[in-house]
């Protein structure tokens, strides 16, 4: 109870299944006594790409455009985007972060995408020499809870798709750890389309269950080995 927790979540359509998951999180934590706030991305029209607009007032070098360099040095003197601003302050005050999106390519759909890109500034989420466990963002859980539309099968080691671990080693190594984010498990809800109403009822009781317990959850040993053993 108390605990704050932001939702990033990436689907177009309320009724999907990604809906029905995150509406379930939404109530579920919100009865436990948490403050959970959503940022929806598409209901947003959140911009994900990381352009020159990211950087309010004057440049740092105006002859040369790094996009790395001028949101870092524009963060330090207060001059980010305001929508970079306020996603900022809602990571800043969240306990844990959840992404709930259906995967896309093998990755996230690039709205969320463009939010990893845009939000975790240097200077904010990491720096120089402040990365991994020593990232800027410590304290933090974060949990990848997403949809495919290929089978458990296709996503176990030996199955067409390689383990499903090998996709979650950018998002969950490569962005929260490396920006000091606790890991934990990941929820993959498999194809929800592909199966039967009473299979997508069980998945989503799933979720329910899960979350009642989250708390209690030790984060993973996010490492090489987890993915790659
Ligand atoms: P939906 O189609 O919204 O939901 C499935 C069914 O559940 C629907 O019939 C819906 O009505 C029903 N439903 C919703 N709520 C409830 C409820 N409360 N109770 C019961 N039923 C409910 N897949 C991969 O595996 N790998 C990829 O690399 C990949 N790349 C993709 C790239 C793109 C560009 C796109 C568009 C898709 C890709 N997919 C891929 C497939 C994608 O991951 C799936 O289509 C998606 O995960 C399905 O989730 P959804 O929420 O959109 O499902
Ligand atoms: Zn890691």
């Amino acid at each position: 109870p108390g605990k704050k927790v932001l939702i990033v979540y990436a689907h177009q359509e309320p009724k999907s299944f990604n809906g029905s998951l995150l509406k379930i999180a939404v109530e579920e934590l919100t009865k436990q006594g948490c403050s959970v706030t959503v940022s929806d991305l598409y209901a947003m029209q959140f911009e994900p790409r990381a352009t020159r607009n990211d950087i309010v007032g004057h440049l740092h070098n105006s002859k040369e455009f790094n996009y790395g360099m001028e949101t870092w040095e524009a963060y330090k003197r207060g001059d980010l985007s305001q929508d970079l601003v306020e996603e900022q302050k809602k990571v800043q005050e969240a306990d844990l972060l959840i992404f709930q999106f259906p995967l896309f390519w093998f990755s996230m759909p690039a709205i969320l995408k463009g939010w990893m890109d845009r939000v975790l500034v240097q200077g904010f989420a990491y720096d120089l020499s402040k990365s991994y466990d020593c990232g800027l963002l410590q304290n933090k859980l974060s949990l990848f809870s997403f949809t495919t539309g290929g089978t458990k099968e296709m996503y176990s080691n030996g199955g067409i798709g390689g383990d499903i671990r090998y996709v979650l080693w950018p998002m969950q190594h490569g962005i929260m750890h490396f920006c000091g984010v606790k890991v934990l498990e990941p929820h993959i809800c498999y194809a929800p389309e592909h199966v039967s109403e009473e299979k997508r009822k069980e998945m989503l009781t799933a979720w329910t269950q899960r979350l009642k317990t989250l708390w209690k959850e030790e984060p993973i040993n996010c490492s090489p080995e987890w993915y790659f053993k």
